[in-house]
């Protein structure tokens, strides 16, 4: 693992259309087969684009109240994740890290990529 993670994802050799996650279907912008995808490593770096706060969820993990953006990556892609700490705003510069919850009632400990503010 590498800190910030580095997010996986990959390129359409036809149309260098970048996509995370990889899309095993084939290229939504050309129509290319999957098998014409070359991997593609995505910055877990971006801005945000849009935020809610959840506060109701129907897990006992992540705690709420929680907020989630909308994550324009450097690298194109846009995703959804958690995003951490106070002041999140659209527009703000996040980066990545790997959350490690509490264990849930199954005793499942989940490993979550969530964003925090840098700038
Ligand atoms: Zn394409």
């Amino acid at each position: 693992m590498t800190d910030p993670p580095t997010m996986v994802g990959h390129r359409c050799i036809t149309c260098e259309r970048v996509a995370f996650p990889p899309d095993p279907y084939g290229c939504e912008n050309c129509g290319s087969p999957a098998s014409t995808f070359e991997q593609w490593d995505l910055e877990a770096r971006g801005s945000v684009q849009a935020v809610a706060t959840v506060h109701r969820h129907h897990r006992s993990t992540p705690v709420t109240p929680f907020t989630v953006g909308v994550i324009g990556l450097v690298g194109g892609p846009v995703v959804k994740a958690i995003v951490e700490g106070v002041g999140v705003a659209v527009g703000s510069t996040v980066e990545g890290f790997l959350a490690h919850d509490e264990p849930d009632n199954e005793g499942n400990v989940v490993v979550d990529l969530r964003f925090r503010v840098i700038e």
